[in-house]
This record gives C-alpha cells, sequence and structure tokens, in this order.
C-alpha cells in the first residue's frame, strides 16, 4: 500500500517545497556531452581531451527518463526541458520527443546550441516538440566562435533556427549570456536582429555556475544597466508579466514585434518563485541549480521500485527543499563545491 496519493491519480493537493513553492518544471539532461566549449560552461582546459563524461551505462535510457517524466507529471509539473549538454548530440532524440508527448497536459521544450538544428528541427516537431529556445551569444563571428571555443560559425547557428521556424517552433527563443568585455558590445545588434524580426531574446547574466568557469562578479554585466544601455538604442517599451513568477523581466521594442527578456540571475535573484527540478544525465534530481549533491533515482529505478515509491521519493525531496541559493550568493558561497551545468541540464 502507498502513503500518499498513488502516482497515476492525477495528483490531489499541489506538492509545495518548504517555502511553498510548487512543482511545476523539470528540466531533463540527455546528455553530459558538448560539441561547443563555451568558456562560462565547460572549459577546454578543464573538459578538455582527458576529461571522463559518463559511461552509456550510467545514462538513463529514454524509457527511464519517459517514467521518471510521466512521474512527475502527476505530481504537478507542466514543463518539460530537454538540455545538457548538447541534446542534440543524443542519438534519436525525436524518439525521446515522441514518447514524452504521450504525457497529457505537458509542454515539450528544447534548450540547444543550434549547431544540428538545421537537420534535426523537422524530426523533433513532428515528434511533438513544442517550443525551442536557442543559445547564440553574439551575431559578430570572431566573438561567436571565441565564446564557444570550438570555432563554430554564427551562420550554421542561423540555419537551425530558420529550420526550427520552418518547422512551425516559432516563435524561437534566443538566449544569449552577457559577459562584460566579451560579448556586451555585440547585444545591441543581435537585439535588434532577432527582436525585429519577431523572435523572443533572453539576456543572461554571467552565472557562478560549476566551480570551472573562472566566474567574476565583474564580468556580470547587470540586467539594469544592459537595459539603460538599450534603451538608448532601441527605444525599449517595458511589458507586462504574463504570470506570477515570471523570471525574464520583459520588453518590447518601439516598432518591433519580438520581446527581449532579462534574466537577472545574479543581481535580482528570483528564487522565491523557483518551481524547477533538474535530472542529470545518469538519473539524480537536483532542487537548485547551485546543488552539491542530487538525489538518486537511477537505483530505485532499476531495482525495480514502483511508480508510487519513485513518486515518493520527490515528494520528500520536494517538500524538504529550502534552496535559494541565488539569495543567498556571497564571497563565501561562490566558493563551496557545486556541481557543472553541462551535467545538470542548463
Ligand atoms: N547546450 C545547450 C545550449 O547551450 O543551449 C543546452 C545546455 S546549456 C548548459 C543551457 C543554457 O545555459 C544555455 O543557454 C547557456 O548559454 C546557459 N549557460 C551556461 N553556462 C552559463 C553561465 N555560466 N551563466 C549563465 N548561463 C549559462
Ligand atoms: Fe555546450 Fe551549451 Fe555548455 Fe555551451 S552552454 S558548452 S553549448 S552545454
Ligand atoms: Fe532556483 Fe536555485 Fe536558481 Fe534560486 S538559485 S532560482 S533556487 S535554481
Amino acid at each position: 500500500m502507498s502513503d500518499g496519493p498513488s502516482a497515476s491519480d492525477g495528483g490531489a493537493a499541489p506538492l509545495l517545497d518548504h517555502f511553498g513553492r510548487p512543482l511545476r518544471d523539470l528540466r531533463i539532461s540527455v546528455t553530459d556531452r558538448c560539441n561547443f566549449r563555451c568558456r562560462y560552461c565547460m572549459p577546454r582546459e578543464v573538459f578538455g581531451t582527458d576529461f571522463q563524461f559518463l559511461p552509456r551505462s550510467e545514462i538513463l535510457s529514454f524509457e527511464e527518463i519517459a517514467r521518471v517524466a510521466r512521474i512527475f507529471a502527476t505530481l504537478g509539473v507542466r514543463k518539460l526541458r530537454l538540455t545538457g549538454g548538447e541534446p542534440t548530440l543524443r542519438a534519436q532524440l525525436p524518439k525521446l520527443v515522441a514518447m514524452l508527448a504521450q504525457i497529457p497536459d505537458v509542454e515539450i521544450a528544447l534548450t540547444t546550441n543550434g549547431s544540428l538544428l538545421a537537420s534535426q528541427a523537422q524530426a523533433l516537431a513532428d515528434a511533438g516538440l513544442d517550443r525551442v529556445t536557442v543559445s547564440l551569444d553574439s551575431l559578430d563571428d570572431a566573438v561567436f566562435r571565441a565564446m564557444n571555443d570550438a570555432s563554430f560559425p554564427v551562420a550554421m547557428v542561423l540555419e537551425g533556427i530558420a529550420a526550427a521556424e520552418a518547422a512551425g517552433l516559432a516563435p524561437v527563443k534566443i538566449n544569449c549570456v552577457v559577459r562584460r568585455g566579451v560579448n556586451d558590445h555585440t547585444v545591441a545588434g543581435l537585439v535588434r536582429h532577432f527582436a525585429g524580426d519577431g523572435k523572443i531574446v533572453r539576456l543572461i547574466e554571467f552565472m557562478d555556475v560549476g566551480t570551472t568557469n573562472g566566474w567574476r562578479l565583474d564580468e556580470v554585466v547587470p540586467a539594469r544597466e544592459l537595459i539603460g544601455r538599450l534603451s538608448a538604442e532601441l527605444a525599449l517599451v517595458p511589458l507586462e508579466p504574463q504570470y506570477r513568477g515570471e523570471v525574464a523581466k520583459r520588453y518590447g521594442t518601439a516598432g518591433g514585434r519580438g520581446e527581449i527578456g532579462f534574466i537577472t540571475s545574479v543581481t535580482e535573484p528570483f528564487c522565491g518563485d523557483c518551481t524547477r527540478a533538474r535530472l542529470s544525465a545518469d538519473g539524480s534530481i537536483y532542487t537548485c541549480l547551485f546543488a552539491v549533491r542530487g538525489t538518486d533515482l537511477r537505483g530505485p529505478l532499476r531495482a525495480g521500485a514502483s511508480d508510487d515509491a519513485i513518486a515518493q521519493i520527490i515528494r520528500d525531496l520536494w517538500s524538504r527543499r529550502e534552496d535559494r541559493y541565488s539569495e543567498l550568493r556571497s564571497e563565501a558561497t561562490t566558493q563551496l563545491p557545486r556541481v557543472e551545468m553541462s551535467y545538470i541540464g542548463g
């Protein structure tokens, strides 16, 4: 007999954490590998030729991922986001999307560096993908090649974005991590290009995720400063939040059809409304991007645990959750150990 609502009963009362935050989003890392070496995420000195990525046997199968996602949906999750590492490197990703699309009432999104999107967008859309976010830090080819440290050209990412739109995945969202002295001088050009064209741009403050990216506060361009700088050039118009807890501070541009959102993770943290859990490629659950350790689900999954038993592990974990790292960030917290973003999923 189970000691809580069954994993198949659609969930009764919403599952809330210690601070009353519901569980709404699950980010799923489908691989810890990537074909880029963005310096703010997987610096080549660390993630170079000797780096030990997860062996295949440790990575969750599509069946295991879909099962976990289905259980999360019964606990209140309404949005699944496939990420990594680079999710499009995982073989047959559309097959996973098709499996997830069977889960009722959940939206399926993908975050990708766009490098393989031109050849995969149609199959992903056909499988049931709802939305795509493409990371592109600059339209300046030299700046972009230096940031991805794989000399990957802008033009191929733009092809991927066009393919996503042609496959019906519009509006495409563009993620841009802003780093002072690296790409901040190219942000206005990027915003003008995409927002003028009906796309959604998200400008993200450079975060101290993981311990390898050499993060420094003086390389963060506070959103407030960026808004001031862009307002001078682009006549930004603030937009009303669409729902409580919306992470991005949203603006339109006068005359443009698109939208610009600022993700103020460092300078104006939004932990109070954080409803996200993360599933690492090897099957652990993390309740914060800055967590030190996760809770293993792969062990119980492979040992034959029932859906109810898995649901109970998640319920126990979420109801104990007290994470609010970004609100507590300080000199001291940036020295703490934590997992890499490419492993738990950005
Ligand atoms: N490889 C895919 C991509 O780049 O879109 C998905 C995984 S990536 C870890 C997810 C998102 O995290 C990307 O938009 C990336 O730019 C962002 N990201 C990675 N490291 C970051 C950092 N240090 N600060 C802010 N955002 C970061
Ligand atoms: Fe790869 Fe994405 Fe990290 Fe860049 S941000 S290294 S593309 S996982
Ligand atoms: Fe959520 Fe942790 Fe980020 Fe706060 S620091 S918004 S709790 S992931």
